[in-house]
């Protein structure tokens, strides 16, 4: 998602969810479940937050959800553009990973079920906040595949704030057309389309097709396929996935769409298909500005990989929001500008379009290399912001890269951790963006080694992780095992902790020099993080640790903070630290 800047996304970080006094009950049935989570996590993370039933049925993975394994979701849509509604049916494929005959399926409840059909029989469910509960007709078992059928219709629920806030968007383009769009990440694709709304379940594929009213284009993710007319004369679009996709990344734009068609050559010869959708009247102008978009896949295939998503093609289609990653789709609202809606955040007068630049490093951290509970969104923002830094560095060098990933340091709050709480369907705090790729510009100079470094990222992105669920403990792991050094404790300070870590210190004039004593202050036990020193315009790195420690230095001498993000705090100059 594109970061929002200035104001706080409620949905991000509100402190307290209010819980009316008809759920009490099933929130004292979940309270033990809560305080175990809570429990498990981060002391540091001690926010005033309630859960209840509903964010459990979709934030957790019970026993009636990690009992079958999506194989492929195929969606109908008609969609009333008068009405504001939407008529449709998913057929879902799966896989039984045990013996089974209960299952959850997930769909807000102001959507009407019509029916839900397995093997020709109708399927009894309950339905519980946004989610159903269904009972099958018989037993299934373990490793069988089976579909299931859902009818459903409704007016599905409004964006308030797209893409903050999601859910649909019915506006009107500049030529007075219908413009349609969706955005759900976070929410929930269950707002519009019933499926099993969690992380961890891509399905392997997926096919899209979207009934609209004559005159208007439907664009969604992956290939076109082309449209097909039933026997009343209903256009239907047909779109294919090929890859493993979120269930937040499935989208559909509708309006008055001109297809713009290119194609990206990589150094090795290797084609991909580039498609641009934007509404009519708009073309000449798309052009010129997505000229940019050649060289910065150029650079993302360089530092990431190849762009993971080939067989589906590279694609931005027009949409009346800022910007949303929607894989082999990606949503672009910044209308033809440079930088964030037109003005430069870093203050270097960069002429790129942050919105292509963050949403197409999406491609590589969230569609490509997914978190498995969106506690770990930070996997997918943090390194897609830091991706942007990547960008500039390609293009300006690693000094504008630098200005670049220091500007909006100021912005950070440090107040809360950037990771969420599992199984409630709870994000970290929106420092996950700006501070996250401050911290992997830390931990790239700690590392020292840019070789290690950028092989380490893009043997992450595009190797290890590639097209797969993970987590923060496997990301982690991943970092130690490839650079064998100890950046666990990295992670935890600046993923965990809200706080940043203090490099106390304090200087007193020696004979030859400068005495300068240091350690670090922070949460984790035993932190050991190398920080940089400016020595007569030469970089020199220094080991610092969590108890007190001494370099003599030349008289002049400079933190570089710069390449490193940590509060820096002098101390008195007392005798007693000498050994303390
Ligand atoms: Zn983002």
């Amino acid at each position: 998602m594109a970061s929002k800047i200035y104001a706080y996304p409620y949905h991000l970080c509100a402190p307290m969810k209010f819980v009316s006094d008809r759920y009490q009950r099933a929130r004292l049935k979940f309270a033990a479940l809560v305080f175990a989570v809570l429990y498990n996590f981060s002391q540091a993370h001690a926010q005033d937050v309630v859960f209840d039933r509903g964010d459990t049925l979709r934030g957790a993975l019970s026993p009636v959800r990690t009992c079958y394994d999506v194989n492929h979701y195929d969606l109908w849509l008609r969609i009333d553009t008068s009405y504001q509604s939407i008529k449709g049916k998913n057929t879902i494929s799966f896989s039984a990973t045990t013996d089974f005959q209960d299952m959850q399926v997930d769909l807000f409840k102001n959507m009407v079920v019509a029916t839900i059909t397995f093997e020709n029989q109708p399927v009894q469910f309950k339905r519980e906040f946004n989610s159903m509960l269904l009972h099958l007709p018989r037993v299934l078992s373990k490793g069988e595949h089976a579909t299931l059928e859902i009818e459903y219709f409704g007016k599905p629920r409004v964006a308030k704030n797209p893409p903050w806030d999601g859910g649909f968007i019915w506006t009107t383009s500049e030529n007075n057309q219908p413009w349609i769009a969706v955005s759900c990440q976070g929410i929930g694709a269950s707002l519009w389309w019933p499926c099993k709304d969690h992380l961890s379940d891509e399905p392997d594929s997926m096919d899209i097709h979207c009934q609209v009213p004559q005159g208007l284009v439907c664009v969604s993710n992956g290939q076109d396929r082309g449209i097909t007319f039933d026997k009343e004369g209903i256009k239907t679009f047909n779109w294919h996935v090929s890859y493993p996709i979120n269930n937040y990344n499935v989208s559909i734009n509708i309006g008055d769409y001109v297809h713009m068609h290119d194609v990206y050559q990589d150094e090795t010869g290797d084609t991909l298909s580039i498609d641009y959708y934007v509404i009519r009247g708009n073309e000449q102008k798309a052009t010129e500005h997505f000229k940019q978009v050649k060289p910065m896949l150029a650079c993302y295939e360089k530092f990431l990989g190849k762009y993971p998503f080939p067989n589906d093609g590279y694609a931005l289609v027009q949409t009346p929001y800022l910007g949303m990653e929607h894989q082999g789709a990606i949503a672009y609202g910044n209308k033809f500008r440079t930088g964030y809606l037109g003005s430069d955040r870093s203050g270097q007068q960069l002429k790129f379009d942050y919105i292509i630049i963050h949403e197409t490093g999406h491609e590589w951290w969230g569609n490509s290399v997914t978190a498995g509970d969106i506690a770990d969104m930070w996997i997918h923002e943090s390194f897609c912001t830091y991706s942007e830094a990547i960008y500039v560095e390609c293009l300006h060098g690693y000094d504008t890269a630098m200005t670049y990933v220091n500007a909006l340091k100021k912005t950070v709050q440090n107040n809360t951790s950037i990771m969420g709480i599992y199984g409630v369907n709870h994000e970290g705090h929106y420092d996950m963006y700006v501070k996250g790729m401050l911290f992997l510009n830390t931990l790239r100079h700690v590392i020292n080694n840019d070789e290690l470094w950028w092989n380490t990222i893009k043997t992450l992105s595009d190797s290890t992780f590639k097209h797969s669920v993970t987590n923060y403990n496997e990301i982690v792991e991943f970092f130690e095992e490839k650079t064998k050094m100890p950046v666990a404790p990295l992670f935890e300070q600046y993923v965990k902790h809200p706080e940043l870590p203090v490099l106390e210190y304090s200087s007193k004039k020696a004979k030859n020099g400068t005495t300068l004593r240091m350690r670090w202050a922070s949460n984790v036990e035993n932190f050991a993080m190398p920080i940089k020193l400016i020595l007569d315009g030469t970089s020199v790195q220094v080991n610092v640790n969590s108890k007190w420690s001494r370099v003599t230095l030349p008289s002049s001498y400079k933190f570089d903070q710069l390449t490193s993000y940590y509060t820096l705090k002098k101390v008195k100059n007392k005798r007693r630290m000498i050994n303390g």
